[in-house]
């Protein structure tokens, strides 16, 4: 067997498959160097058979190279994070037990020590280009492990995730079918290259239909606005952080150059957010400015995508769609009971999509499965036929007075108010309350705001149980390499500040 992804390849030699600083690397380049990597790990092997082998390795053509490198010589990739620090580079070398670091010269110093201190042999991306004896590559069967992605850590230590081939090829072949790509698509890539989104959603599903993937060294929003204007792009794909600081530069330009950022938006055909909710002011501004209404989705490591908006047909504001094909979605409450619509419950998924197993942790594994159905662990509702994610069970459903209440809900209703830019609402242990809903604000103008007139604001739009009696000013919220808000984090502050 060939991995899906190569075969695939192997249709479009001649297109150009990535395009990195101006650079342009066709999909036979792509088969070409990542032979030159599968040699380079297999010195003394015929076939991995499933070793880890990560890479530090910014978003560039030869990281995608090693992905497929590793994959072709029968190893499972684990993509490191090039912004993460020391001990959290080691925790992933360590816990997925790696046996070799390959990394780009600007990374040398840092894997060469990790090399060293856990047992690894290091490779550099210098060497690729000279391997002139290409090996014979081992037969991949589709049910090998293929990667393992660690989790955001957005409420936790995150935990490794498994993914097999035959994951990636279902993942992959649902959100083509899905969002239509296309060979003629060009899409531009920035998000991180260790997470899934930036993995499947973004690169491999451009690779897979033999589009083109244009990878930015890191995200920011003058160089994706400059490429927007270029008028060459037709799917962009980001998390709700990012549109906001698209908005924010947007805001910050003259009219002529707003009219061909907008033109340039005009031009495209899709635009998608998820990873972490999409408040609906974000999607109204965003739509003003670009034309498109966003179309949200909802996924995890743990199963690639499971719910989406339409391609063509009515999205919904605040809501996450259906289930994708080849995902099969219901919800269940404490209880074990499947529920209809208007009930919210735990969002539980079965299909090829779903993840293997927690990397070497047998428990958590099967804690995460009932009866064959993958539990989420996020809480959500289908209303008029669409789902909507009410959030996760652990932070953001907030226990109190007898009562759950949806922190994703409040967000959404205190975001209107005209002093508030931004907030996050947690539920902080109370002795009589069990929970107290209490908010993180960042404001427009920070002196206007009191928790008085923001509760006597809140009467009018909230149960009197969801409005925050605790209210706390930030600069902005602690978050993770996803731009993922880290409500953990903004627990502690309410509860130093009670200290
Ligand atoms: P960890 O598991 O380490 O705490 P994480 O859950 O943030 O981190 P990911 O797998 O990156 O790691 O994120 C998946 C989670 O993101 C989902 O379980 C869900 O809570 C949230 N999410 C994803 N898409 C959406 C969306 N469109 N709306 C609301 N929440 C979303
Ligand atoms: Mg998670």
């Amino acid at each position: 067997m060939n991995i899906p992804l190569v075969k695939e390849a192997e249709k479009y030699l001649d297109r150009i498959a990535i395009i990195d600083q101006e650079k342009e690397f066709t999909y036979s380049d792509l088969l070409f160097t990542s032979h030159q990597i599968a040699s380079l790990l297999l010195t003394e092997k015929q076939d991995l058979k499933e070793e880890r082998i990560a890479y530090l390795i910014p978003s560039e053509f030869n990281h995608v190279a090693t992905q497929w490198g590793i994959w072709r010589a029968g190893g499972i990739s684990v993509p490191l994070c090039i912004s993460h620090p020391l001990p959290e580079l080691e925790y992933v070398i360590q816990d997925a037990q790696v046996s070799i670091i390959i990394a780009h010269p600007n990374f040398e110093n840092i894997a060469k020590c990790l090399a060293e201190n856990n047992n690894c042999r290091f490779v550099s991306t210098k060497e690729i280009a000279s391997v002139d004896t290409l090996v014979t590559l081992p037969q991949i069967e589709i049910s090998r492990r293929a990667l393992i992605l660690y989790t955001s850590g957005t409420t936790g230590k995150p935990k490794g995730v498994v993914i097999t081939h035959k994951n990636i090829l279902s993942q992959v072949q649902s959100l083509v079918k899905a969002w239509g790509w296309q060979e003629s698509d060009s899409i531009l890539h920035t998000l991180p290259l260790h997470h899934i989104h930036g993995i499947i959603n973004v690169l491999t599903c451009a690779l897979y239909s033999g589009a083109k993937c244009h990878l930015l060294p890191k995200f920011d929003p003058e160089s994706v606005w400059n490429k927007i204007i270029e008028g060459k792009l037709t799917i962009y794909m980001a998390v709700p952080t990012i549109y906001v600081k698209l908005i924010n530069y947007w805001q910050r330009c003259d009219r002529i150059l707003r009219e061909q950022m907008s033109a340039g938006c005009r031009k495209m055909r899709l635009m998608v957010s998820g990873s972490a909710a999409l408040p609906v002011k974000v999607l109204q501004q965003w739509q003003e400015i670009s034309g498109h209404f966003l179309l949200e989705r909802y996924g995890m490591t743990e199963i690639g995508m499971a719910l989406s908006n339409p391609l063509e047909g009515k999205r919904f504001a605040g809501y996450v769609g259906k289930p994708l094909p080849g995902v099969t979605v219901r919800l269940v409450d404490e209880q074990g009971n499947i529920l209809k619509e208007n009930t919210a419950g735990e969002i539980q998924i079965k299909g090829n999509n779903v993840f293997l197993e927690y990397w070497q942790k047998p428990e958590a594994t099967e804690k995460a499965f009932k009866d064959g159905w993958f539990c989420t662990g996020d809480l959500g509702i289908i209303e008029n036929k669409n789902y909507r994610i009410l959030g996760r069970l652990s932070v953001d459903i907030i226990k109190t007075g007898g009562y759950k209440v949806s922190a994703l809900e409040i967000e959404e209703v205190l975001r209107t108010h005209p002093e508030i830019k931004d907030c996050a609402v947690v539920g902080v242990k109370d002795e009589h309350w069990g929970e107290r809903v209490c908010v993180a604000i960042i404001a427009i103008k920070d002196d206007k705001l009191t928790l008085d007139n923001l509760r006597q604001w809140a009467k009018e739009k909230l149960a009197v149980y969801k409005i925050p009696s605790k209210m706390l000013m930030v600069d902005d919220f602690p978050r993770n390499a996803m731009g993922k808000v880290m409500k953990p984090k903004i627990i502690d502050l309410f509860l130093q500040e009670e200290k």
